[in-house]
């Protein structure tokens, strides 16, 4: 199974990739995650990407597709893959059908608003690499699954955030009518799941994306 997540910062799509990849067996491949590890590892990929990513750019992509392109052929990739954040441009995606076509495509699509309230509140454990929301925390700066303190990644600080929403509609929503040309689109709406407190629950979001695979 080769699957890509679509979806605006925000949609969930690390969230439920890790879920679903698990589910299916196939390796979760994040390219912002990375990104972020080359970056830690003071890689010369790591260090180029830096100032596109504080600025809420995209990383050139020739860097991305070479980086995709070694992953995918890696051993584990064997029986598909889940990628997440990649492609984001046409000319990714044309270049993904070249090394390896996808199966599927889940874009998952929540509203604006939302997806700032979701953004703004985000913390990240640096240590589990978990993601949580300000309104779920018992302390704002702890992570509640490993204990390790929790941060605001650099870009999603609210300037920054307006920009790659912005860089979102421009440059990676074009690719649901490349998919849906190709017929490989499957649309999950998260604005039409009951909402419980504030937002979907995960879980119903998880469901929808396994209906939306069968
Ligand atoms: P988001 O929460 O915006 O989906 P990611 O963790 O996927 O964030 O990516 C963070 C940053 O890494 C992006 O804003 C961009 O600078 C860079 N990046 C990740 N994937 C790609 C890609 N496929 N093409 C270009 N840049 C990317
Ligand atoms: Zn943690």
């Amino acid at each position: 199974m080769k699957l890509i997540f679509l979806g605006p910062p925000g949609a969930g799509k690390g969230t439920q990739a890790t879920g679903v990849s698990s589910h299916l067996g196939v390796p979760h491949i994040s390219t912002g995650d990375m990104f972020r590890a080359a970056l830690k590892n003071q890689t010369p990929t790591g260090i180029e990407a830096k100032r596109y990513m504080d600025a809420g750019e995209l990383v050139p992509d020739s860097v991305v597709v070479a980086m995709v392109k070694e992953r995918l052929a890696m051993p584990d990739c064997a029986n598909g893959y889940l990628l997440d954040g990649f492609p984001r441009t046409v000319e990714q995606a044309k270049a993904l059908d070249e090394i390896s076509a996808p199966d599927a495509v889940i874009d998952i699509h929540v509203g604006d608003e939302r997806l700032l309230a979701r953004l703004t509140g985000r913390r990240v454990c640096g240590k589990c690499n978990g993601t949580f929301h300000i309104s779920s925390l018992a302390d704002a700066n702890v992570c509640p699954v490993c204990g390790d303190a929790l941060y605001q990644r650099e870009d999603d600080k609210p300037a920054t955030i307006s920009n790659r929403l912005k860089v979102y509609r421009a440059q990676t929503e074009p690719l649901v009518g490349y998919y849906e040309g190709l017929g490989k689109l499957r649309r999950v709406d998260c604005e039409s799941l009951p909402v419980v407190g504030n937002d979907c629950r995960r879980e119903d979001v998880f469901q929808a994306i396994l209906k939306a695979l069968e």
